[in-house]
């Protein structure tokens, strides 16, 4: 049993906090690829896109509400003091909003967890969706999805001295630890069932739970851990290689093709202009993966 250390807790919830010192006075250089500057994007006129029911009622409050996850590094977190969001799949959000007509000031986030995005998009919680959202047949019953606009693949968190785990096959008998009404969280129910399941509302708390030696892996899709792992090199890493393919698509209401298609669309745009390969090297790049070709857009019938 690994002795309880306080130390990295701290550091992981001030870093998880969004606290990790950017602009404060005497704060090292972050270690790894820069920050560069996030693109700007050019509002379209607010009637570019008629017949979604979704954009009618967004446009009559004056605002879009976008769901999103606030507790990963480099895709989607939320600053605790400023309320501000921030990451690649902000960007996104952002950047097709602006193809609706809406600027990122008339964006309104609103953090969903894994297990509740097809409620959310089925009650008219949120717009539309962009948060490490997998597109798959099963959702597709539920929901829409534009896209895809990444593809990540399932992989481990470990703690950086374990040596017993490099793949799913280890994880008979260990405690893995991944977000309840995930992808990753239904393939190790599945196809490990030797593996001691934990399911929490989300990755940051699995991850605490790693770093304190309650679980012994954090599973979900590479893009996320390797967030995580950025954050405190010292003492995470990735064990293995990705054993699944996710291809992350934005979430809308299923009867709103005409939101889906201009969502499909407004990624397109992006995608060939440049923006979308300029908010990745800002935002998720950073974790150290340089970008990848965007995946080609899947205008499904
Ligand atoms: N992409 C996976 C999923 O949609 C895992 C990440 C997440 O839970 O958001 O379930």
């Amino acid at each position: 049993m690994r002795k309880h250390t306080v130390l990295p807790v701290l550091v992981l919830l001030a870093v998880l906090a969004g606290l990790s010192g950017c602009g404060k006075e005497g704060t090292p250089p972050p270690k790894g690829p820069q920050a560069s500057a996030l693109p700007s994007y050019q509002v379209r006129s607010g009637d570019a896109v008629t017949g979604s029911p979704t954009l009618d009622a967004a446009r009559s409050r004056g605002h879009l509400v976008v769901g999103a996850k606030e507790d990963q590094p480099y895709l989607g977190q939320k600053n605790p003091a400023t309320g501000e969001y921030s990451g690649f799949d902000i960007e996104i959000a952002r950047m097709v909003g602006a193809d609706l007509g809406f600027a990122p000031e008339q964006i309104e986030f609103r953090t969903i967890a894994s297990a509740n995005r097809e409620t959310a998009l089925q009650n008219g919680q949120v717009d539309y969706y962009v948060g490490t959202y997998t597109i798959n047949d099963n959702r597709k019953k539920l929901v829409g999805f534009a896209g895809p606009y990444f593809i990540a693949g399932q992989s481990l968190l470990v703690r950086k001295n374990e040596t017993g785990i490099d793949g799913p096959q280890d994880l008979a008998g260990r405690k893995v630890c991944s977000a309840a009404g995930s992808t990753p969280y239904q393939r190790i129910q599945k196809d490990y069932p030797q593996a001691k399941l934990i399911g929490y509302d989300t990755y940051s708390a699995c991850v605490d739970n790693l770093i304190t030696g309650q679980v012994d892996a954090v599973t979900t899709d590479n893009a996320i851990l390797q967030g995580y792992a950025a954050k405190v090199p010292d003492e995470l890493r990735i064990a293995g290689q990705p054993f699944s393919t996710e291809p992350y698509g934005i979430g809308v209401p299923k009867n709103d093709t005409v939101l889906r298609l201009a969502l499909d669309d407004a990624l397109q745009r992006h995608e060939q202009n440049g923006d979308w390969k300029k908010a990745y090297e800002a935002t998720l790049g950073l974790s150290g993966v340089p970008a990848p070709e965007p995946p080609a857009i899947d205008r499904y019938q």
